[in-house]
């Protein structure tokens, strides 16, 4: 088994040999790239709600302690009870500790990437409980025991057969084995199975999208309505979030969900968006008695001190994954951590240290395209430069990497000795060329020379061409 520094290479080899995933995958570079260029057509003001949110976010960044202490005391005041968690570890000891005092079995959770992050379900496991996801999504990659694939669609890898046999084989008090399931079927299938089981939970697991530090609300968004009967069903709710998902009014919220749905999926706006303010108070009819709001760090406020600070602007919308051509054709488990694409090139190395993830911010062909679409506007690319930098200074990179920048920056900081260099090596390339075009024997180069030939290069270096326009201009 290779390590995880080049992990990434393997599975990436592996994916592009994988035709059900790459059939999955046009779903992905298709569908949800129109989607959002059709939402956001018909939205004149897009790009100033896409600056207004960047710089809410980037005010949260700046004052985040202050805002972290109004939703506090704004959400004790609702009757909430605020736990801090400084690592993951602290994380998933008080959720455990909260189902202990609950006397609490079965569990029943709604899509939280935060969740994912601390290895929720795992330490849930280990313990004894019974818990199940209820976002469809992440409940057929739990049923296939794999991590989600992308942060708003886990299960974005799979071709509706692949999920069909896997519910044949988990659901078989209630499949239909003689019928060929369409969506619809799978959808109804998996709602039957989740219905006893939001009946019977003890205990009801969250996310969070936003939290509201004028109110001490959370704002939660699925399509789904899953997370509604997870928070609303069982006596205990528990909601897992990260501290950077505050804001400090309702009002940026509402900015903030508009640049959301339309960067995620499409949609002008999303089906559900639900705002929990406290657990049931003596004149509601319904809702939790208990709500525990766990505040997780994990190395959130280390990041804040560094150049990665941009990259905690990030609302998990998904969109840089789904116009990155390196996701695009690999898919998520490539990627080999909690959090895929050109987010997670960045926010894993960022948690789990430079070291473990090292290939991630070298999966990058540094194109721009997820930046030019990011709703709050972070500078992907400047930040993946600054990691790959950061490795250099390290040492993290092999000894040939190595050569070869030291051999670049040594050329690239002698500029006449750069376009001599330059002027040889076009000139040698034709040279080149010509006998590549010519010696389609080649073994190794056969099959590309089968159906096309090496376009000439144009003799003058780009530096030259662009001296002379300028001249001629
Ligand atoms: S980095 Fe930007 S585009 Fe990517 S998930 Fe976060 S907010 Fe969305």
């Amino acid at each position: 088994m290779p390590n995880t520094n080049t992990e990434f290479k393997y599975k990436a080899r592996e994916a592009l040999k994988d035709e059900q995933l790459q059939q999955a995958l046009v779903g992905v570079k298709q569908g949800l790239v129109n989607n959002r260029l059709d939402a956001i057509k018909v939205v004149p003001e897009f790009e100033s709600f896409r600056n207004d949110a960047a710089a809410v976010k980037q005010h949260v960044l700046e004052n985040l302690d202050l805002y972290l202490e109004e939703f506090e005391e704004n959400a004790i005041s609702s009757g909430a009870i605020v736990h801090w968690a400084k690592t993951a570890e602290d994380a998933r000891q008080i959720i455990l500790d909260i189902c202990k005092q609950n006397n609490a079995k079965n569990i029943i959770k709604g899509k939280s990437m935060v969740s994912e992050e601390i290895r929720l379900n795992e330490a849930l496991k280990n313990n004894g409980l019974d818990v199940v996801e209820t976002d469809l999504g992440e409940y057929i990659v739990q049923l296939a025991d794999e991590p989600p694939s992308h942060i708003i669609m886990p299960c974005i890898h799979k071709t509706l057969s692949q999920i069909t046999q896997l519910f044949r084989k988990n659901h078989t008090d209630i499949h239909k084995a003689d019928k060929n399931y369409s969506v619809a079927d799978i959808v109804n299938e998996a709602r039957e199975v989740m219905r006893r089981k939001f009946l019977s939970a003890d205990i009801g697991i969250i996310g969070a999208n936003f939290l509201i530090a004028e109110t001490g609300s959370i704002v939660l968004v699925t399509n789904e309505g899953n997370g509604d009967l997870c928070s609303c069903l069982p006596k205990t709710q528990i909601i897992t979030t990260s501290i950077e998902k505050v804001l400090p009014t309702l009002d940026d919220a509402s900015l903030l969900l508009k640049v959301l749905a339309r960067s995620a999926t499409g949609q002008q706006i999303t089906s559900y968006n639900t705002l929990l303010t406290g657990p049931k108070q003596d004149n509601d009819k319904d809702g939790p008695e208990e709500m525990h709001i766990v505040l997780v760090d994990n190395g959130r406020s280390k990041m804040l001190k560094t150049e990665l600070r941009e990259m905690l602007r990030c609302i998990r919308c998904g969109a840089c994954l789904n116009h990155c051509p390196v996701y695009g054709s690999v898919g998520g488990h490539a990627y080999n951590s909690v959090y895929p694409g050109p987010m997670g090139s960045i926010l894993s190395p960022a948690i789990e240290g430079l070291e473990k993830y090292y290939d991630l911010p070298n999966a990058c062909t540094l194109n721009g395209r997820c930046e030019s679409v990011c709703p709050v506007k972070i500078p992907l690319t400047k930040i993946l430069r600054h990691l790959r930098n950061e490795q250099f200074k390290k040492r993290l990179n092999n000894k040939s990497t190595r050569f070869s920048l030291k051999l670049w920056s040594f050329f690239a900081t002698r500029p006449k000795l750069y376009h001599r260099f330059n002027s040889l090596f076009i000139n040698a390339l034709n040279i080149y060329i010509n006998i590549l075009n010519r010696c389609s024997a080649i073994p190794v180069f056969s099959s590309w020379l089968k159906s096309r030939d090496f376009a000439p290069s144009q003799q003058k270096t780009f530096q030259q061409i662009w001296q002379s326009r300028k001249e001629n201009d």
